[in-house]
């Protein structure tokens, strides 16, 4: 069977709800890994450094660039923010689905490097519901919450590259579609190739054994 795996990814403009459906998927499918990016951005009260985001300097985030760790990075509301080639690489070669919350430069460059990527972009159900989540969140002041929503319509301008859209009505209903959606494209033809292939070889074998038998 094809034991490799595929990066998994998931974006939204901030606030649609992604990283708790993000956890919830990752805690419903076996075999989902979470990619852990790096990020120069503070750390909010919630969060656990390794487990969140590995959070790093500006300067250790230009050194790991120099040493070609990063399999894509970019500038999202004045912070970098990364992906570690070897920590995904590895875990696509053990089979993992690695989930990568990432933004829409960094899906672009990422699809591009691993063409076998999946590709979900998450709505809120309206641009209001999604002024109300960021407020609601409590872990962004005003400036940083105008400075998401008006990030928000050029993030959408991404949607063209994404395979999948949700519409995260319901928190439930929104983890359930991309638990379908990953037993999905394990059944896609490209990731059974290899199944396919050793099937077509043991059937060879058998005829031809049938044959010297006769
Ligand atoms: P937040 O600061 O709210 O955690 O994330 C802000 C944005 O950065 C989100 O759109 C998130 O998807 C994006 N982001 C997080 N990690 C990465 C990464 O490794 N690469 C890229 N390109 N974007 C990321």
């Amino acid at each position: 069977m094809n034991n490799r795996g595929f990066p998994l990814i998931i974006s939204a403009p901030s606030g649609a709800g992604k990283t708790s459906i993000c956890y919830e998927v990752l805690r419903k499918v076996e075999e989902a890994e979470y990619s852990v990016s790096i990020t120069t951005r503070a750390r909010r009260s919630n969060e656990r450094d390794g487990v969140d985001y590995h959070f790093v300097t500006p300067e250790q985030f230009e050194e790991m660039i120099g040493r070609g760790e990063l399999a894509e990075w970019a500038e999202v509301h004045d912070n970098l923010y990364g992906t570690l080639k070897a920590k995904l690489s590895g875990a696509v070669e053990r089979g993992k689905v690695v989930v990568l919350d990432i933004d829409g430069q960094g899906a672009k460059s990422l699809k591009r490097s691993y063409p076998d990527s999946v590709l979900i972009f998450i709505f809120p159900p309206s641009p209001s519901a999604l002024q109300e989540r960021l407020s609601n969140r409590g872990t962004n002041n005003e400036i940083s919450i105008r400075k998401r929503l008006k990030g928000a319509p050029q993030e959408i301008e991404n949607v063209e590259l994404y395979d999948y859209v949700i519409v995260n009505e319901e928190f439930e209903d929104s983890v359930e579609k991309i638990v379908h959606i990953i037993e999905a494209e394990k059944c896609a033809l490209e990731r059974m190739r290899p199944f396919i292939e050793k099937y077509s070889e043991e059937l060879a074998q058998k005829n031809e054994d049938k044959e010297h038998s006769q």
